[in-house]
């Protein structure tokens, strides 16, 4: 009986787990689900992180990611490691623009360190095209994280770069998506407006930073004095 009630008002099940509750109905996913991916970042926090890519390292060792590369950001901040069953969860928020599990993304992003930790403000917000928006206005799944840092910082979102090129970069190998990413993106001349200011790009999801990287260079490039990165989620050992 209770459930029924609770399905009356509340209609959105877990995308997860199927359970119904006010924060399923509210993010997408349920209490349970929330609890245990809150334990699971705890237990698995991990200081020993690179400073510049947040990419974790064995001590004593640089990090395999920057010195694989010329990295143009100078800081990349994530809210979570991408667990295995938020892979799902996280296609379903990008194709099928489940608007609810944007929420879902953006959750931990005020209890997280992002106020203590070293991102300084920027002067503006980009957001990384995505590569499965269809043409017209489309949505973004860090669109809720990135909306509440403009509001925070009081700092314009800016229109960004223009996607060159349609091909996906997902399901790309690794030395592809670099060779991809050089030609994927265009500058739009009306971004001439990030002469000398701190850009921060945000994007859903860090695999191998072959988009943001190229696109920070682009940045950098057209006068930004300084370009810093923020993903909702990253991979681990990928
Ligand atoms: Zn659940
Ligand atoms: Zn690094």
């Amino acid at each position: 009986m209770f459930s029924r009630i609770l399905s009356f008002f509340y209609s959105h099940p877990c995308s997860h787990c199927g359970h119904l509750d006010f924060l399923s109905n509210r993010f997408g996913v349920c209490i349970h689900c929330i609890r245990k991916r809150r334990k699971f970042q705890r237990d698995h926090f991990d200081p020993s992180v690179c400073s510049v890519c947040s990419h974790k390292r064995e001590e004593g060792k640089d990090c395999a990611f920057c010195s694989s590369r010329f990295v143009f950001f100078s800081r990349l901040e994530f809210l979570h490691y991408r667990f295995p069953w938020e892979k799902e969860t996280f296609q379903m928020c990008k194709f099928q623009k489940e608007r609810l599990l944007s929420f879902y993304f953006a959750l931990d992003f005020r209890r997280k360190k992002i106020s203590k930790r070293q991102i300084e403000r920027p002067d503006a917000i980009v957001f990384l095209p995505s590569g499965d928006l269809k043409s017209g206005r489309g949505y973004h799944p860090a669109e809720i994280l990135g909306k509440r840092l403009a509001l925070k910082w009081k700092i314009p979102i800016l229109p960004g770069v223009r996607k060159a090129s349609h091909e996906k970069q997902s399901g790309k190998m690794y030395r592809e998506r670099f060779f991809h990413a050089k030609k994927a993106f265009l500058f739009r001349k009306n971004d001439r407006m990030c002469n000398g200011i701190h850009i921060l790009i945000i994007d859903d999801i860090f695999t191998t930073g072959a988009s943001l990287n190229e696109v920070a260079r682009l940045y950098l490039e057209n006068g930004a004095s300084r370009v810093s990165c923020m993903v909702l989620l990253i991979n681990e050992g990928d």
